[in-house]
């Protein structure tokens, strides 16, 4: 698991087993902990944009009725990722003024949503594909469109057709449905402690907000809703609030 780099996740051993650490926060965002019996250890979900070089864990410590901070280091690595050329809708690229209104109307709705936070510790890191089909774009590659360079991709594209069925990457609880300018028809599944799994472009959406679901259970269907070049799901993993690899979590 441990993918120090741009778009991957460090693994910082935080202490022993019985360590006493009460919460971790990486750019002021809550961070993923994971006690074993090897040690007490943080999951660091490291953004597309992160500079490599070290950058600052900040934790608190509680040991009877006493909490102290501590702060700890560790280093990201440099990765270079592919170029992806495309030719896409003009539209998306140069937004209207009513388009542009909304966009800025959704941001703050999907920053929430990415942001999602709840305390309990996911029962598993090992994600399942949640539509079959051949990995048609990868995590982090560098995206131009019409010949501009512009955000990279936050998540991995699986080539299905309008219809396919969409399923949970594991259990969770489903924090938000949406109907974003950019994401279309959207599903995100927190699955604890800021692990969460993103469902986009879909064509059907069949589950609830606050839905309880199991690993496998029909969340909708594949679509070619928002920015697309055609019907595919876009599949996104958070930590921390931070798009990381969801290859990195996959089952071997
Ligand atoms: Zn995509």
């Amino acid at each position: 698991m441990h993918a120090p780099y741009p778009g991957g996740v460090a693994v910082v051993k935080l202490g022993e087993a019985d360590s006493q650490v009460a919460s971790v926060t990486f750019n002021d965002k809550r961070v993923l902990t994971l006690r074993t019996s090897e040690g007490f250890y943080a999951l660091v979900g490291i953004a597309l944009d992160a500079t490599p070089g070290p950058h600052k864990l900040h934790g608190v410590v509680e040991n009877g009725g006493i909490k102290l901070d501590f702060t700890t280091a560790f280093e990201v690595k440099a990765k270079a990722y592919p170029a992806q050329h495309l030719k896409i809708n003009p539209r998306f690229l140069q937004p209207s003024k009513t388009d542009q209104e909304r966009i800025e109307r959704e941001v703050p709705i999907i920053v929430k949503a990415r942001e999602h936070w709840s305390d309990a510790a996911p029962a598993t890191l090992t994600l399942d594909l949640p539509s079959v089909g051949r990995l048609s774009a990868r995590f982090g590659l560098r995206r131009v469109l019409n010949g501009q360079e512009r955000a990279p991709h936050a998540g991995l594209d699986v080539a299905v057709p309008t219809g396919a069925p969409v399923r949970a990457a594991a259990a969770g609880r489903v924090v938000h449905i949406g109907d974003f300018f950019y994401a279309g028809q959207s599903v995100f599944v927190d699955h604890g402690q800021g692990f969460i799994t993103v469902y986009i472009h879909l064509s059907r959406i069949d589950v609830r907000e606050g839905e309880i679901v199991e690993r496998g259970a029909l969340l909708g269907a594949v679509g070619a809703t928002g920015l697309v070049t055609g019907p595919h799901l876009h599949w996104g993993v958070l930590l921390n609030g931070t798009y990381v690899d969801p290859e990195l979590f996959l089952r071997r």
